[in-house]
């Protein structure tokens, strides 16, 4: 196991989750600057009746929260999926020093396509990121969750 696949299983455990309460299967995790686990979160925009609901800012929310703090220098964010535009907004705001996904999105995505956030002019922060980490898990999962609903 690498050290960038580390977390995406608890990721991919939580898109699966997700998928299973019959939301868009997409599962984020947070570690702080030691490694450890302080926020893992599913999309829950059906649930929560919130469009903003997306498995990233679930865990932003929960990890600042947590810190008492608005920001998390330091921290890693791992999803298995490309964040959408709303989401790397967030990211940069949170100063999130990391950024690890698995699979690329041609239709919602906002960091490697799309209004490519972090590169844009008016980002504050740029954190590093690496992305096809457990894309095929990732993808599979989504390509199964659409096929059922089609
Ligand atoms: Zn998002």
């Amino acid at each position: 196991m690498s050290r960038f696949t580390t977390h995406m299983y608890t990721a991919l455990e939580e898109a699966r989750a997700a998928a299973a309460r019959g939301e868009v299967p997409v599962g984020a995790v947070l570690t702080d600057p030691a490694g450890r686990v302080v926020a893992r979160a599913g999309n829950r925009t059906r649930e929560l009746h919130d469009p903003t609901a997306h498995a990233e800012i679930l865990a932003i929310r929960a990890a600042c929260a947590a810190a008492g703090s608005d920001r998390l220098p330091g921290h890693v964010l791992w999803v298995t999926l490309e964040p959408c535009p709303m989401c790397a907004t967030a990211i940069s705001a949170a100063r999130i020093a990391r950024l690890i996904y698995g699979a690329a999105d041609p239709k919602s995505g906002g960091v490697a396509q799309g209004p490519r956030i972090f590169a844009h002019p008016q980002a504050h922060h740029r954190p590093e990121v690496i992305d096809g980490i457990c894309e095929p898990e990732a993808a599979a999962l989504l390509r199964e969750f659409f096929a059922t609903r089609r």
